[in-house]
């Protein structure tokens, strides 16, 4: 029989896989003599090698061609958004019209909200799940506040309903149909930040819709880990980030979806002058006349800097392909569930859904014993060079990213938590 602990049974595992690593392509942090076990992509995306050359390609026009920079070469900043927008639809299934890059991510929350949350006295709640990230929190108390209604009557917080602190589409059913009559807005993550949960899109934006109200999303952590299909899908608005499995760099400038069937729509909206449609935008006239489609929603032009990356992260996932990349994906966290089931299970409880259609990389792991145990293990691990992160309670969060992740890194996290278990 195989032994899944078995180093040469992992590397032959890297060896026969159909979507060889692009690991070479990126920059891996240094331990000691070697290399990070770097799971934590989906905070903070490793470096693709590319991205220094279009980092320096800006500055070196900056330095040479000043303000021509603008207008001149072939990737001048006036249309530099548009260099990345048909990559970032293909991986997001959208048209390039409904897809730009741009500002950062609760911004852009804020701005769809601007658009898409309309409370009026009968309809004046945004139902979220509870426990969402807290700037998403954040934003949309006080869009309710800004609006004049009370969080207290008008945040309404789905409580998760399985064991593990994950969210049954039943339950999610059964809350929009109680509260659906009220609902301006359901705003959902892709996944699930904590747990690593994904959720099934299509079906809570046709919920939210049979239900009167607008359905945007969060990717934050799914762009880049699971396939989408925004258009098809019926979805109103979504925002992510590009920094975490876009690998696009710290504060990277992030994205925004909106669905063609708003693209003309009459919405207001927060307006700057690189909205307005670029033809006459320098025309300098007061009046705003948006750019037809996401582009419309823009506000300042862009930082070219914080672009930059994302020129290099966008070509290696347009190279591979979401559907590859999901394979190998299943592959990765299919062998660290199976390697954790097989040695590790008094050790670390799977809190992620079991089932792989409702996650994506990451699984996120309780440690048996509570949070000091827990917090013991996660600083064994980054001195052994294997980096996951931590989120309080007690969960260690790790997830192997497809395009830089290996089967032999996955088999490091897992030996060293047996190391620590049998050292204890
Ligand atoms: C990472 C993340 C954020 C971060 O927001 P920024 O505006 O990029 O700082 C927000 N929400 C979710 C769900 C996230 O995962």
């Amino acid at each position: 029989m195989t032994d899944l602990f078995d180093p040469r049974h992992a590397a032959h595992l890297d060896e026969v896989d159909a979507l060889p690593t692009r690991r070479d392509q990126f920059l891996i942090p240094r331990h000691g003599d070697g290399e990070q076990a770097y799971f934590v992509g989906n905070s903070l995306g490793l470096q693709p090698r590319g991205a220094r050359a279009h980092v320096e390609e800006v500055l070196d026009a900056w330095a040479t061609r000043a303000v021509e920079g603008h207008f001149t070469g072939e990737a001048q900043w006036m249309t530099y958004h548009t260099l990345v927008r048909e990559q970032l639809g293909r991986l997001v299934g959208a048209r390039p019209s409904e897809v730009v890059a741009m500002n950062t991510l609760t911004t852009n929350l804020h701005l769809m909200m601007v658009s898409f949350y309309r409370p009026t006295a009968e309809r004046p709640a945004i139902m979220i799940e509870a426990g969402a990230f807290p700037s998403d929190r954040h934003a949309v108390e006080s869009q309710i506040r800004f609006h004049g209604f009370d969080p207290d009557t008008d945040l309404i917080e789905v409580a998760p309903d399985e064991p593990n602190g994950t969210l049954s589409m039943s339950a999610i059913e059964a809350a929009i149909r109680e509260h659906g009559h009220r609902l301006a807005l359901v705003l959902w993550p892709g996944i699930q930040y904590r747990t690593g949960q994904f959720f099934d899109l299509p079906a809570i934006v046709r919920l939210a819709h049979a239900h009167g109200a607008r359905c945007g999303f969060d990717l934050a952590h799914a762009v880049g880990n699971r396939e989408l299909a925004l258009h098809d899908s019926g979805v109103d608005f979504a925002v992510w980030c590009h920094y975490k499995y876009l690998n696009s760099g710290p504060g990277a400038v992030a994205g925004c979806f909106v669905h063609e069937k708003h693209a003309d729509a009459d919405l207001p909206r927060f307006a700057g002058w690189w909205g307005h449609e670029p033809a006459t935008r320098f025309l300098m006239a007061p009046e705003f006349k948006p750019t037809p489609g996401a582009e419309g929603w823009q506000l300042s032009n862009p930082p070219i800097l914080g672009l930059a990356p994302l020129r290099a992260s966008l070509e290696l996932f347009d190279e591979v392909g979401m559907d590859a990349l999901r394979a190998k994906s299943l592959r990765l966290t299919g062998y660290l569930e199976a390697l954790i089931h097989e040695r590790l299970a008094d050790v670390l409880q799977v809190v992620t859904p079991a089932e792989p259609e409702r996650r994506g990389c990451q699984l996120s792991l309780r440690v048996a014993g509570g949070r000091d145990r827990g917090r013991a293990l996660f600083e064994y691990l980054a001195a052994h060079g294997v980096l996951g992160d931590w989120r309080e309670p007690d969960v260690i969060r790790i997830s192997p990213a497809p395009l830089y992740n290996t089967h032999a890194d996955v088999l490091r996290f897992a030996r060293t938590v047996e190391a620590w278990r049998d050292a204890a």
